[in-house]
Parts: structure tokens; sequence; C-alpha cells
């Protein structure tokens, strides 16, 4: 079947393909075409005044946090059964949004999983969901609650083979404080060098991925000579402010080290540090994402609004768009696959009403989500947002 719209963004191209045919089979994009194009006996579903985009990659979400008044208090009390229940009903508001892949970066008792192996018995159910498990932290680090426990390097080693054990699809690792666990200070490095090294070198060999939520200067500075693949909120902050250190940008630009910013938790908290600036002007690849579920005021539903703001703050439209479609894809290991729309991508689209290339905004307009080529049954047409 084809899907047609007025507009198309395939994730990386700064202009659109207008009157564009996305044709599917089985899953997958088979073709990109102008409906001139288009062979005549194809069914073609005619969506009209729509921009169809990739569907979004929301690359730093916690699914068993409820974005409620006390998510740490909940986490920290409530049945396993009541947290995959209310994961279940995140991952469903992430999908009618348009967000059809989530990375988790921050579980408990590894109940992501269950919910991953739920999704992939109907993909049109969910989004496709990359898994680390619980963050490894050391004994009283930030979000130690969720039970990513290990200390030491041999430690941390058996932490990383554990969880490789588990299933997951990469590892997640606290390696300085945070702001939603008390007494942790989010400039404070947790681990030294040797552990970090020690994660890397064991996920590495294991073929995983490893991001680490990294505040403070140092952390991120241990964690990219370590060799990680990724660093979350990369805040640089220290004991006096936030202190830049260019030669690293330049390392981690050759690298190819993904930097994750989570948007803020407000529209009027929107400004990001301006090292952002200079690290992407070094060739940082930056990702926008959401950090779901920590504060009220991030539903799983809450990555398109932050499109818009970080488009507000220095990042061109398009560029914006990337960071949620293509180049978040590529963070996750899913560039081959995911956040674009060409042949051999997932049929994993996202319509909206409007022009998000001139308004980012128009992301929340949502007109139709398909994931894996199925079009989403969605209870009230658009506005649905929060
Ligand atoms: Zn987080």
């Amino acid at each position: 079947m084809g899907i047609r719209g007025d507009r198309l963004f395939d994730g990386v191209t700064d202009h659109y393909l207008a009157d564009a045919v996305v044709l599917v089979d089985q899953g997958a994009i088979v073709a990109v075409e102008t409906l001139a194009d288009a062979r005549s006996d194809v069914e073609v579903v005619d969506l009209g005044d729509v921009t169809l985009l990739p569907g979004l990659v929301d690359s730093h979400s916690h699914l068993v946090l409820d974005a409620s008044d006390d998510p740490v208090g909940h986490i920290t009390t409530s049945q396993d059964e009541v947290v995959l229940e209310q994961c279940r009903a995140a991952t469903r508001a992430a999908l009618q949004a348009g967000i059809t892949t989530v990375r988790d970066l921050g579980d408990r008792g590894y109940l992501t999983l269950r919910l991953r192996e739920e999704l992939q018995g109907d993909p049109s159910t969910g989004p496709e969901l990359l898994v680390a498990g619980p963050p490894i932290t050391p004994s009283g680090g930030h979000c130690w609650f969720l039970g990513g426990v290990a200390d030491g390097i041999d430690g941390v080693r058996q932490a990383v083979r554990d969880h490789a054990a588990r299933g997951v699809d990469l590892i997640k690792v606290m390696v300085t404080g945070g702001e939603i666990t008390p007494g942790s200070v989010p400039y404070l490095s947790q681990y030294g060098p040797d552990e970090l090294r020690a994660i890397a070198e064991q996920a590495h060999a294991l073929g995983l991925r490893v991001t680490g939520h990294a505040h403070g200067a140092q952390g991120v500075a241990d964690a990219v000579a370590a060799g990680f693949d990724g660093i979350e909120h990369a805040t640089f902050m220290t004991a006096d402010g936030v202190r830049h250190d260019p030669d690293l940008f330049n390392v981690m630009a050759a690298r190819g080290v993904f930097v994750s910013v989570p948007i803020a938790s407000t529209d009027t908290l929107a400004a990001p540090p301006p090292g952002r600036q200079t690290m992407r002007a070094a060739g940082v690849p930056i990702t926008v994402s959401s950090d779901a579920g920590i504060v009220e005021t991030k539903p799983h539903d809450v990555l398109p609004r932050g499109v818009a703001q970080i488009a507000r703050n220095g990042f061109s439209n398009a560029d914006a768009l990337r960071s949620v479609t293509s180049v978040a894809a590529e963070s996750c290991g899913l560039g081959d696959r995911k956040g674009r729309i060409a042949r051999g991508y997932d049929a994993d689209l996202l319509a909206v009403r409007g022009d998000p290339l001139s308004d980012p905004a128009d992301l929340r307009n949502v007109a139709a989500v398909f994931r894996a080529g199925k079009p989403i049954r969605r209870p009230d047409a658009v506005g649905a947002h929060r």
C-alpha cells in the first residue's frame, strides 16, 4: 500500500518532497515516490494536506517513572504489576504522539524488558523499545532505588554482564550525581576513570552501546575518555558553575560521541546552556530527548513539544527535526532502520497538519501515526496533547 501526503520530510533533507507517496510492504518502506510515479494498481491512503515525517525517536525516557508530583516516591513503593501497567500507558501515550521508538534509560526490576516483549508481539500497539534495564550506579548513588547498584571495577564489570544476560539493548551508567535523588550532587563524579573504562570495555565486548548520565564536567570528560558512545545531559557543571572544554568538544566530535539533551521541564526554562551552541559548532552530534517521567511537566508524550523549544534556541528547524529523527536513531544504533523515510527503513510514520519545517510546533497537530506500516487507532484526532 501507499501513504500519501502533500509534503514529506525524510528525516535528513532540508526541504520537503511534494506530493509524496510512501510505499509500504510488510512493515517496511519499499519506495518513496511522487503520486505521478506511483503504480496505478497500488492502493494509496491519501492523507491530503499533511506533512509526513519519520516516526519520532525518543532517546531518553523513563517508562517506570509516572510524571506525577512524586515519581520517585511512587517507584520506590509500587508493586511490579502496577508499575508495568503504568509503563504500558506511557508507551501508548508516546505512540499516539508519533513517538515510534523509545529508548528507556532507567528501569526497575527489568520491567521494560517484559513490556518490550509484549510490544514485539504486536508492533502496532506501541513504540519499538530499546531498554537499558536499571541504570548502573554506586551504592547510595543517583537512582540507586532502581536497583542497578554496582561498586568497584569487578562489581561494575559483573553488573554489565548481568544486564547483558538479562537481554538489555544497551548499558546506562550514572556517571555523576543527579537531581531527583536526595543527597546526590549533580556535578560530582560517582565513578572514577578505571570503573568507567571497565564498563565501556565490558559493554562493547558484549556488543552493547553505553551511554552515561553526566552533569559534571569531570564526569563527561572521564566517560568520553573511557570510550562511552553517548552522554546524557552533558551540562558541564562544576562546584563553581559551568565549565566548558572546547578541546573535549573536538574529541567528542571526532569520535562521534552523541550528546542527548533532554528538553527543559517547562517552556519558560527553555534557554539551553550556552555551551550547547559551542558543542554543536564543534560538530558534536546532538539529539533532543525527553527524560520523560521524572517530573509532572514531562509526560511520556512530551518530546514533540521539546522540538519547538530547541528550535527557539539556536537550532534551525530542520536541525531540530533531525535531532528527533535521523540523528536520534543513529545515537541509538538504529541509523539503518529508524529515523528516516527511505527505502529499507521501518514504516514508522507521523503525519501532522501544518508545516513543521516552518513551525516545529506543528509536530503536535497529529493527523495519523503508522507503526510498522499499520495505522494507529487514535481516540481523538488533532490536539490530543496535554
Ligand atoms: Zn533520565
